[in-house]
């Protein structure tokens, strides 16, 4: 897609540090890593969120996604990794081309993820799920 930075990178038109490649996707380092060696992995094919991808290819995303985690910690001797994945502005996606994050870990590393614990009121659990399992099923007729 023109105007897009991914499409580019992918075309070889914006330089980028490649890790992977294959028919379906592309990976490369980040160019402000959270920790140095953070990867992305992108889909070739130009989709803003990860809901549009094909599943052979989102499958690929994830697969190659935990081999560049081992990678990580084989090669740059990471203690973790986490996967992360932004799909829509208000989850803090920038880039509208669908990616996945590949982020080594080290402890005491100085990044924490800004994760909070909320609670439910009485009987809201089983509402929310409920909705949601409807949903999912009405998607999958
Ligand atoms: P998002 O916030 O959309 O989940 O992540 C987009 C990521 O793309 C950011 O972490 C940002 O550093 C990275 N990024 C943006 N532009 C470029 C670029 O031109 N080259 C590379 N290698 N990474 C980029
Ligand atoms: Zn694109």
């Amino acid at each position: 897609m023109e105007n897009c930075i991914f499409c580019k990178i992918i075309a070889g038109e914006i330089p980028s540090a490649k890790v992977y490649e294959d028919e379906l996707v592309y990976a490369f380092l980040d160019i402000s890593p959270i920790n140095k060696g953070h990867v992305l992995v992108i889909p070739k094919e130009h989709h803003e969120s990860v809901a549009a991808v094909d599943e052979a290819t989102v499958g690929r995303m994830m697969k190659i996604g935990s081999r560049i985690g081992i990678a990580l910690k084989r090669e740059l001797e990471a203690d973790a990794y986490n996967l992360h994945l932004a799909d829509g502005t208000a989850a803090g996606q920038v880039v509208m081309h669908a990616h996945l994050h590949i982020v080594p870990r080290w402890i005491e590393d100085g990044f924490h993820w800004n994760w909070r614990q909320l609670s439910y009121a009485d009987g809201e659990m089983a509402e929310i799920s409920e909705k949601l399992a409807q949903r999912i099923a009405k998607k999958a007729e």
